[in-house]
C-alpha cells in the first residue's frame, strides 16, 4: 500500500503542491547543487552521494490508489528517463485515474515527454508540467547539470508540450547566470508557457557543491555575484509586474515580498 506524502508548508514542494510522490530515488542528472542528494544522504537512502547517480526504481509503487485534494508533484526525488520512463507512466496513469491533478516536474528529455503526451491526451486539463530551465547556455548547464539534457532539447520539450495542447510552466530555479540572462529567458520562453514561470537563486551553495573541487568554487563565485542582492532586485524591478512571473522563497527573501 503506497500513499502520496504530505508536503510541510514553506518547503521547497510545499510552494508548488501539497502532495508529492516518487517511484524511486537516485538521479542520473548529476546537478552539482542537488538538494535530493542531500535529503538521501540525511535519511540514509544512500551512504554516500556517490552513489546518487545510479537510479533506482521501485515498480511496486506504480500501484497507488489514491485520491487527494490538491496537485500531487511527480516526481520530486529524481528525473523521468529512459530507463525509468514505463513505470513513472504506469504509475501517472493510476495517479489520474484516480482524480487527480499531477504537476510534471522535470529537467525534460524530448523523447520522455513526447511518449507521456501522446498517452494521456484525455488528461490534459489535469497534467501541468514544470520544466527546469536555469539557463539557455548549453556549456554553463552542462557544468552545473553534466547529465541532464542540453537547455535546447528542454526548450523544446516544453514546446512539444504546449503544441499539444498541455499546460506549461517554467522553473528557472536555481538560475545559473545573472538578472540579464534570466530576463532573456523570460523573453524567450514567455510564448510557450501557459501557466508561470518561476525564478530562484542557487540556496545554500557552500552546503550542496562540493567546494573542494576549485573549479566548482570558483563557479560558484560567479553565482555568488551574478545573484548578489543588489542584481536580484534588479532582476525583480525587470520583472516583477508580469502576469507569469513568480517568485520562490529564495528570491522572495531578498526583496522582502
Ligand atoms: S534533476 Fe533534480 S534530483 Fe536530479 S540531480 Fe538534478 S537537482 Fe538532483
Amino acid at each position: 500500500m503506497h500513499n502520496f506524502n504530505a508536503a510541510k508548508p514553506g518547503s521547497r514542494v510545499g510552494e508548488w503542491a501539497p502532495y508529492s510522490y516518487n517511484i524511486g530515488t537516485g538521479c542520473s542528472n548529476g546537478c552539482k547543487y542537488c538538494y535530493a542528494r542531500d535529503i538521501a544522504v540525511k535519511t540514509k537512502t544512500i551512504t554516500d552521494s556517490s552513489q546518487w547517480t545510479t537510479e533506482r526504481v521501485n515498480p511496486k509503487k506504480a500501484t497507488i490508489n489514491e485520491k487527494v485534494d490538491g496537485r500531487v508533484m511527480f516526481p520530486t526525488m529524481h528525473d523521468i528517463t529512459p530507463q525509468n520512463l514505463q513505470t513513472y507512466m504506469a504509475t501517472l496513469r493510476n495517479i489520474l485515474k484516480a482524480g487527480n491533478r499531477v504537476l510534471i516536474v522535470s529537467k525534460p528529455r524530448l523523447f520522455c515527454i513526447q511518449s507521456i503526451c501522446d498517452a494521456f491526451t484525455g488528461d490534459k486539463d489535469k497534467i501541468l508540467f514544470r520544466f527546469t530551465i536555469g539557463s539557455q547556455d548549453e556549456r554553463v548547464c552542462k557544468f552545473w547539470e553534466p547529465n541532464a539534457p542540453p537547455p535546447q532539447e528542454r526548450i523544446a520539450a516544453l514546446r512539444h508540450a504546449f503544441e499539444a495542447g498541455y499546460q506549461t510552466s517554467v522553473s528557472a530555479e536555481p538560475m545559473l547566470e545573472g538578472f540579464r540572462e534570466a530576463v532573456a529567458l523570460y523573453g524567450a520562453l514567455e510564448s510557450i508557457i501557459t501557466e508561470t514561470i518561476w525564478f530562484g537563486k542557487m540556496d545554500d551553495i557552500d552546503d550542496r557543491v562540493d567546494m573542494a573541487e576549485p573549479v566548482n568554487e570558483n563557479a560558484a563565485q560567479f553565482i555568488r555575484e551574478f545573484q548578489s542582492d543588489a542584481n536580484i532586485r534588479l532582476l525583480h524591478d525587470h520583472l516583477k509586474d508580469l502576469p507569469k512571473v513568480r517568485w520562490k522563497m529564495s528570491l522572495r527573501r531578498v526583496v522582502g515580498i
